[in-house]
């Protein structure tokens, strides 16, 4: 393994029995490493690591195998254009490691529980706040949303995970971590719940780690809640009982426990927006290191965020756009995919009117000049751009790249054109971008005009007016069609 393994359990800090246990991980990875691999993967993917804060190839754990998780949405309300940003970005990764010969195995949970509305553990929980909003149980609008955000995913052709899971039916396992942590001597309790100490954890969020604020009883500004207790005499629609009392996780807590089940800890890939570098996933890395001595994930991959031009696009604000507002507008889903691939997924992207315009329109004009190649059947892809199409992507999921190698593609006249339509399936295999629902196009229906004229000519000759069938013919000739007569009769070609 390279240095992706050694510097972030580093940098990520443990104390000396963490530090040590982790350095048995390292070992557990290299026995990992010398089994034979069933079906070597092909090409090497580069991908940019935010714990090593570089482009590094690659390496699973187990060979042929991509262990991944990505923290899902929390469905207090609609997916908004900014976080499906984030999930075409995981898409794409996905997409890729399959391409490339990966066995896959795509973990992703639905937070339903417990996120308050500051990174400081305090504020109204978003859940109960987001029911009281609706009129509705917090266990209703966490199934509404859900359901909303697959059918977002769905609409956006990106694959559903191999598991998903949510926070409310894995509670017991949290309470079972945070016992671990506990154990280890990680934690400490206030009046309002239990807190990780992150002063346990020399190097705790020494590259990213935020201060997310004191209260009164917390020993560091950036220690976090591991359990909360439900407010005296106050009955919340969402709480289970703890040996700590009655109560909710907190936040982070969910992502360590559902990844250490679905998943072997460690495991290869972990994605989500950078929002989630200093609190969410430093956290998540922390209480993982106090509890089992291991890094939770190797690789730690994010997507810029998605902005209006003069705002941030945040859900908990309320001011922000959906997938479905987009439809509204007479807009295909796949305009927005086509959109977030013209910027590379670590760039900021501003959302404009205009943008998705020009991305609508780039779409139609691929899907037009698309239907104008012939389907020719058996002809294979071409190779060599599939080739270059494929390492773009490989080059850390440069898709503006790879949107550029089909467009050369689509325009390479040294290619037969039945080739070309297979190689810009081929493409669209790994980059959807609806060019499976696109038919060949019909040939040119001459207008109605010209068959006018032609059904004239028809009777001239009938009527041995020759003079007036040759006029006729010079009429159609300046449309653009040319005459043939045959022995069924006359028919009209394209000049
Ligand atoms: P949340 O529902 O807030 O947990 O967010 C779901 C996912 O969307 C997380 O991976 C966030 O990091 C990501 N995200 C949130 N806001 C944006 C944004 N404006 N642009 C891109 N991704 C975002
Ligand atoms: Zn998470």
């Amino acid at each position: 393994m390279s240095a992706s393994t050694a510097s972030p359990a580093a940098s990520v800090g443990a104390t000396s029995k963490g530090t040590a246990r982790a350095s048995r991980t390292v070992n557990a990875t290299s026995a990992a490493t010398a089994t034979p691999a069933a079906a070597p993967p092909a090409e090497p993917v580069r991908l940019f690591n935010t714990l090593t804060r570089q482009c590094d190839v690659f390496t699973p754990l187990e060979p042929g195998k991509a262990g991944l998780y990505s923290c899902g949405l929390t469905v207090y309300d609609y997916a908004h254009i900014g976080n499906l940003r984030t999930y075409l970005f995981v898409d794409l990764l996905r997409r890729v490691l399959l391409a490339e010969g990966y066995d896959v195995n795509h973990v992703m949970n639905i937070t339903d529980v417990g996120h308050l509305t500051s990174d400081a553990d305090e504020g109204a929980d978003k859940m109960e706040l987001g029911a009281r909003k609706q009129g509705r149980t917090a266990w209703e609008i966490a199934e509404f949303f859900t359901q909303a955000f697959k059918r977002d995913l769905t609409r956006l052709q990106i694959l559903e995970p191999d598991i998903w899971c949510k926070a409310t039916e894995h509670v017991p396992e949290m309470i079972e971590l945070i016992a671990h942590i506990e154990e280890e001597k990680f934690t400490y309790r206030t009046s309002d719940g239990i807190y990780f100490d992150t002063s346990k954890l020399p190097d705790y969020g020494q590259q990213a780690g935020a201060r997310i604020g004191l209260n009164d009883e917390k020993r560091n500004p950036q220690d976090f809640a591991l359990w909360k207790f439900s407010p005296e005499g106050e009955q919340r629609q969402m709480e289970w009982d703890s040996p700590w009392g009655r109560g909710f996780p907190g936040w982070h807590i969910e992502c360590s426990a559902m990844a250490a089940k679905y998943l072997s800890v460690p495991f290869d890939l972990h994605t989500g927006g950078v929002d989630h570098i200093p609190v969410h996933h430093t956290n998540e890395i922390a209480q993982t290191q106090a509890a089992t001595g291991k890094l939770l994930s190797k690789w730690w991959l994010h997507g810029e965020f998605l902005n209006m031009k003069d705002r941030k696009m945040s859900k908990s604000s309320g001011d922000f756009l959906t997938l479905q507002s987009l439809i509204d507008g007479g807009y295909d889903p796949l305009a927005y995919r086509y959109l977030t691939y013209q910027a590379h997924y670590r760039a900021h992207l501003t959302f404009t009117e205009e943008a998705l315009n020009g991305a609508a329109s780039a779409l139609r004009r691929l899907h037009e000049t698309f239907a104008a190649l012939p389907e020719e059947s058996g002809a294979a892809p071409e190779s060599a751009a599939v080739e270059r199409f494929r390492a773009a992507l490989r080059e850390d999921l440069n898709a503006p790249q790879a949107l550029a190698v089909v467009w050369e593609t689509l325009r390479d006249d040294t290619i037969a054109p039945g080739v070309r339509r297979a190689t810009l399936a081929a493409m669209n295999e790994l980059l959807p971008l609806g060019l499976e629902q696109v038919s060949q196009a019909e040939p040119d229906q001459p207008p109605a005009e010209a068959l006018a004229l032609l059904e004239q000519r028809n009777a001239a000759r009938k009527a041995r007016d020759f003079a007036a069938a040759d006029r006729l013919r010079g009429e159609l000739a300046a449309l653009g069609y040319e005459v043939r007569d045959n022995a069924q009769g006359s028919s009209l070609a394209r000049k």
